[in-house]
């Protein structure tokens, strides 16, 4: 890149020596629309913050946390395929996280002049002694406001979904599924031991929840993507090549894709024309983002900004 060139974003003017940071770490991360989202909020609200992005290998994340830990980052957001690792990397973890398998925000605490653990975000600098990490899970409640905002769709109880995929994303996603009431829960993945694993686990939480393996046999009333495919142009379909046939005969009424970049993957497009209601996972972003957010700070998160931000960021 030529030295004279611009670079979107905040100005380098804006990062001081003060300058504290959190930061999204994943493998891949460069389509991630946090940092854009988060900074928008950050200086909406005048914290004197930035939020990076980082590549972190999965062999490299314990290193990844302990670094972030020891330069009193104010927190961390962890995306694929960092989600269950993180978990027992984290010094404490909240029980919502604990149940769902999989932590998303890790907020640094320090002892506050009572002794309890408060965030880093809202301790004076010459009070910081010891830092622990505290995992939280804000995807899986972002999910659900996501679902239920986007599809006009307020309750869904006695639903019958489809899942796609068995990682960090998906587990958060049927936990909560079955938290919310949804009766069947049918879960597809590539490594099908992992969604069998998943299935017994749903089952003997939640027992009144029915939870099958593969395709459901006539509509459902969602099919969920948490799988990264559809992030690259070419990437083969999540429902094993079977978009366009299984999605016209059996016609679910909602497909949302956790992918938000593209804006439309190829099987939100496929999903459209074969007439069912479509969403794409922006609107989870946002919500596991303003949630992780108010756990760093401790206020609440301006969420119209950020959707604002979110929106120019992927729509242009
Ligand atoms: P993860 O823990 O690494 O899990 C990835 C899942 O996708 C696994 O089930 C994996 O199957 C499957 N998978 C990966 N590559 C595949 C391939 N080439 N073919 C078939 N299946 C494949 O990741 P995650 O954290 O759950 O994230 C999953 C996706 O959801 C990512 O795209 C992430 O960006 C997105 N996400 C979006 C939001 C949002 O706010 N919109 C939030 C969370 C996640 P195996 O078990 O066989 O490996």
């Amino acid at each position: 890149m030529a030295y004279n060139q611009r670079v979107s974003g905040p100005s380098v003017e804006s990062i001081q020596a003060s300058t504290r940071f959190c930061a999204v770490l994943g493998q891949p991360i460069r389509h991630s629309a946090s940092p854009a989202m988060q900074n928008a909020a950050l200086d909406a609200l005048g914290l004197p913050w930035r939020y990076l992005a980082a590549e972190v290998r999965p062999g490299d994340l314990p290193a990844a946390i302990a670094g972030a830990k020891a330069m009193k980052f104010i927190g961390l957001n962890l995306t694929i395929p960092h989600k269950i690792a993180a978990l027992e990397l984290a010094d404490v973890v909240d029980e919502k996280a604990r149940l769902l398998g999989a932590v998303n925000t890790i907020v640094f605490e320090t002892p506050g002049p009572t002794g309890d653990w408060i965030p880093l975000g809202r301790a004076a600098d010459g009070q910081i002694t010891e830092v622990r990490g505290h995992g939280y899970n804000t995807d899986a409640a972002g999910l659900a406001r996501s679902l239920k905002e986007d599809f006009h769709w307020p309750d869904l109880r006695g639903a019958k979904v489809l899942l796609l995929g068995a990682g960090g994303a998906a587990r958060a996603a049927a936990l909560q599924l079955a938290e919310e009431g949804v009766a069947i829960l049918f879960l597809m993945n590539r490594t099908a031991a992992k969604a069998e694993h998943l299935a017994l686990e749903v089952s003997a939480r939640f027992p009144a929840v029915m939870v099958m393996l593969g395709l459901p046999r006539g509509p459902a009333d969602l099919v969920i993507n948490a799988t990264p495919l559809g992030l690259n142009a070419g990437d083969p379909s999540p429902l094993g090549g079977l978009d366009d046939d299984w999605l016209k005969s059996q016609r679910p009424r909602r497909v949302y894709d956790m992918v938000y970049r593209p804006a439309e993957t190829a099987l939100l497009r496929a999903a459209k024309s074969a007439g069912c209601q479509t969403a794409n996972g922006a609107g989870m972003l946002l919500y596991q983002g303003a949630a992780s957010l108010e756990l760093w700070a401790g206020v609440p998160a301006p969420v119209d900004i950020m959707r604002a931000a979110l929106l120019k960021n992927i729509y242009g």
